[in-house]
């Protein structure tokens, strides 16, 4: 038997169902499961994903057996239609759609009122009895044709358009006749004809055909290839192919066309959210071309003036909010409709789970566990742990004084300030010079979809909450002001205007308040969130299921308070050196440095030591006797050098060393591959005596707090850089030494644990000798990555865009772990470590810690614990939380 490639819906019956997205694509499964709960849905069928793959493996052609199983389909679709394609008396029209596994919102193509011809025209003419409106379909059928399939000039047709509204003195399309219409089918297959020299298929089994290629072609268009690159959605997975029956939601005021979420997908409040517009068709509503209407008056979407679906519709709206009800109970998750009515019949043509924000991700799937709809479990696992980025976006401090100059829709929550720019291309070169820009826009299209990647927010004067600009930025969870009809934007001149007639030009600062909607003059000072409420309750969730310990990289006690309240359970990397940088203390370093004597270095030491001792009391203070592992010293000391001669000559004066000496001193320093070089516990070998200050400095912390304060401290001692087993039992000598001399001295008992990090691949493939050493590994990836990868951490950028654009790396492995080499290496290290020291402490706290995906292959690798930045630290018990229950 041959391989089944079609999969038919209608008539409440269905070949697919929900769960077959990976085959149907997600439009395609949505709409076949709609077909069966019994909801109206125009009939069609769905071409599958295997045919894209197909289509592209075979140089663009189609499984033999396909065009028998699309004609069998299509004869179905006239069967429950009661009409026929092509038939010039009573013809079936058809919408060509993507839908791809995942939705990529206005990425790929569609062609719509496809069918027509001169002589099928006729019959649409006899079906509606409204010529006009037949004329119109075909004209914007072959607009539609010749761009998406015929690959013709967009511009060339738009023009003849507007060239027909100038010659008959009119504004608007509507104001167009039946024969307005009718002359420009013909003015545009004649356009057709000149520029490509073809004639426009009359056919519609070729114009089908047609149709059904361009959209498996437009998969490899460049702005579906950039937001699947955005999106991490791999090129494999095809699009797949909906035809479906058309409904009409332009044959008068009896029709309409919307789109609506069944609860609001910005602050995720429960009431049915959405907008509509009378006599108009499929795109209209999202292209932000006309301002659309509330579909009730729950909320008035700043477009109070305008009549809602339930005042002009009330049945059909009736029917819309018992469809939202099943669709919630079924799909037990926030749908993103649309829905068509022709001559008063209600069609639904998609839907799917709703995008939404961050807060409203929490806020919907708390109030669902509440409602009795999910588990907690399903509760935790519905908020992606990268979407809590978002939430740790600043907001407008409340107090700051603020200009508004237009209010708009608020589109994307945040709040963000940046230059004006006017075009994608600029906004993304200006981002990449380092420039915070805001991207202001008439309205945007997925062609603006890296300027709006690269700007910090984005401002549009047309369009609704559903416009291009308003789903795209809270998908990237970008604030986004949507349709601020306050301002005219002149692209020519590169500014807009506010009502009150002040011009903002290109290169102005302008604040975005994405919750509010407003347009603030130059920049407002902002604030962070307040982690509280939903959030709090959800995050209460995700650590009642998460095994893995969650811990922040944190130098100063403000850090350690702020991680604390991010929920850490410890500190996981104290980087010691963050705290010689501090003003007062750089010259008493450069002076330890500079000195060719131990007697020089000693003394000042000795300046240091009472610094950092307080340092480490105010960070063991903070973390209430969680625990806390400090690195001892890591960089090359050619960092904390003085670089300029007035640095130099006053160092010279405290230290009593000619200028010349100095500079030699400095030079000699030099190295040419610092990373690799002296540094790490290579200092502490060479230089005992400054790790010897560091694990004092620590334990004369913990042993004041203990003592007179009633702590009870376990400090970690890490060393850092160990690539030998004799590299850090030398150094465990030293510091177990000093260790029982304070303790001896505070007559105090304590415990305390010395490790290391594993940072070079000999550590990790000799963690069984290096295990007998070590109480616990800290595994610092960013330096594992460097060295496994032979990538420098301060050079990648110059060439790793170039490889990641090119496919060579999917991504950057410093954002996110290579499973396959460091990972590997993280692996073997975690079970030698275990082989020779069963209990041993395992923990990482490179950069990856903070990350999802990394996070999660952390938890696999058997870890105690992540360590990552404050602000990453929701994120990262979130992460551990999904691989818990994954
Ligand atoms: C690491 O290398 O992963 C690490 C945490 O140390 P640093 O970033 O300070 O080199
Ligand atoms: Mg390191």
């Amino acid at each position: 038997m041959a391989l089944k490639y079609v999969y038919f819906f209608g008539g409440g019956q269905a070949d697919g169902k929900a769960d077959m997205k990976n085959l149907l694509g997600g439009k395609g499964a949505n709409l076949a499961e709609m077909t069966s709960i019994g909801l109206p849905v125009p009939p069609g069928f769905t071409i599958s994903t295997e045919v894209c793959t197909e289509f592209y493996k075979n140089n663009r052609t189609h499984p033999a057996s396909l065009a028998a199983e699309v004609s069998a389909n299509l004869k179905k679709i006239e069967d429950l239609m009661g009409k026929k394609f092509g038939d010039p008396a009573n013809p079936l029209l058809l919408s060509v759609r993507s839908g791809a596994r995942a939705s990529m919102p206005g990425m790929m193509d569609t062609v719509l009122n496809l069918g027509l011809n001169d002589t099928t025209v006729k019959g649409i003419v006899a079906q509606s009895g409204d010529e006009r409106f037949a004329y119109d379909a075909y004209r914007r059928f072959v607009q539609m044709y010749a761009d998406v399939v015929l690959g013709m000039n967009k511009d060339t047709l738009d023009h003849l358009l507007e060239q027909k509204k100038e010659e008959r003195d009119v504004h608007f399309d509507t104001d167009l006749t039946a024969g307005d219409w009718k002359d420009l089918v013909g003015q545009y297959k004649a356009a057709i004809k000149a520029e490509l020299d073809i004639d426009f298929p009359e056919d519609p089994q070729e114009q089908l055909w047609g149709a059904i290629n361009a959209v498996f072609g437009s998969w490899m268009n460049q702005r579906a290839i950039t937001y699947r690159k955005l999106n991490n959605i791999p090129a494999e997975w095809g699009t797949a192919v909906n035809v479906q029956g058309m409904v009409f939601g332009n044959m008068g005021n009896d029709c309409a066309t919307g789109v609506a979420f069944t609860r609001d997908p910005s602050t995720g409040e429960n009431y049915f959210y959405g907008e509509f517009l009378v006599n108009a068709q499929g795109e209209d509503v999202v292209a932000g071309i006309r301002t659309p209407q509330p579909i009730n008056r729950a909320k008035d979407n700043g477009n109070g003036d305008l009549p809602s679906m339930e005042e002009v519709m009330p049945e059909c709206y009736q029917q819309l909010v018992q469809i939202r009800e099943i669709l919630e109970q079924h799909y037990k998750d926030m749908q993103d409709i649309e829905f068509t009515i022709e001559k008063g019949v209600l069609y639904m043509l998609q839907t799917r789970n709703g995008k939404r924000t961050a807060p409203a991700s929490i806020k919907i799937a708390v109030d669902m566990v509440n409602e009795g709809l999910i588990d907690k479990k399903t509760a935790v696992l519905r908020v992606a742990p990268s979407q809590l980025d978002q939430l740790l976006h600043p907001t407008l401090d409340p107090h700051a004084k603020k200009t508004v100059i237009a209010k708009g829709l608020p589109a994307s929550p945040g709040a963000v300030s940046g230059e004006v720019v006017f075009c994608a291309d600029e906004a993304e070169a200006e981002a990449k010079t380092g420039r915070k820009v805001i991207l202001v826009r008439i309205e945007t299209s997925p062609e603006d979809i890296h300027g709006m990647h690269a700007a910090q927010g984005i401002l549009t004067a047309r369009g609704g909450m559903t416009s291009h600009a308003a789903v795209v930025a809270r998908g990237m969870g970008k604030c986004c002001v949507a349709g601020c009809g306050e301002i005219k934007v002149d692209y020519t001149n590169e500014s807009f205007t506010t009502v009150t007639g002040q011009v903002v030009k290109k290169g102005d600062l302008i604040t975005l308040d994405g919750s509010k909607g407003e347009v603030m003059l130059g920049v407002v000072p902002t604030v962070s969130v307040q982690l509280t409420g939903d959030f709090a309750k959800l995050m209460g969730w995700v650590d009642e299921f998460r095994t893995m310990k969650i811990r922040a990289n944190a130098d100063t006690p403000h850090d350690a308070r702020v991680a604390r309240d991010f929920g850490a359970e410890g500190i996981g990397l104290c980087r010691t050196e963050h705290m010689f940088f501090d003003a007062e203390r750089i010259a008493a370093v450069r002076e330890m440095i500079l000195s060719d004597e131990l007697e020089g270095r000693e003394r000042a030491l000795a300046k240091i030591l009472p610094m950092q001792t307080s340092d480490f009391i105010g960070i063991f203070k903070e973390m209430k006797g969680l625990p806390v592992t400090i690195r001892l010293l890591d960089p090359p000391l050619h960092e904390f050098l003085p670089q300029n001669e007035k640095d130099i000559e006053e160092l010279s004066k405290t230290m009593k060393v000619p200028v010349k000496t100095l500079k030699y001193t400095v030079e000699s320093l030099h190295e040419f591959n610092p990373m690799l070089g002296h540094r790490g516990c290579r200092l502490g070998i060479t230089f005992p005596e400054i790790y010897d200050m560091q694990v004092r400095a620590i334990m004369t912390a913990a042993c004041e707090l203990v003592k007179n304060e009633g702590f009870s401290i376990v400090p970690e001692i890490m060393i850092p850089l160990i690539a030998t087993v004799k590299e850090l039992s030398v150094l465990k000598q030293n510091a177990v030494a000093i260790c029982e001399e304070v303790i001896a001295a505070y007559g105090v008992k304590m415990e305390y644990l010395i490790g290391t990090m594993i940072e070079l691949p000999r550590a990790a493939l000799t963690a069984d000798e290096i295990a007998t050493e070590a109480e616990f590994f800290s595994f610092g990836t960013n330096d594992l990555t460097q060295t496994t990868f032979g990538l420098s951490r301060d050079d990648a950028g110059k060439f790793l865009p170039f490889y990641i654009d090119n496919g060579i790396m999917d991504e950057d492995p410093f954002v996110t772990l290579d499973q396959a080499g460091v990972g590997q290496l993280v692996k073997i290290a975690c079970e030698k470590g275990r082989s020779t020291r069963p209990n041993i402490k395992l923990g990482i706290c490179g950069e990856h810690g903070g990350n999802p995906a990394s996070v999660i292959f952390c938890h696999k690798a058997g870890l105690n614990y992540a360590s990552c930045s404050p602000f990453r630290v929701p994120i990262a018990r979130l992460a551990a939380a999904h691989a818990a229950l994954s």
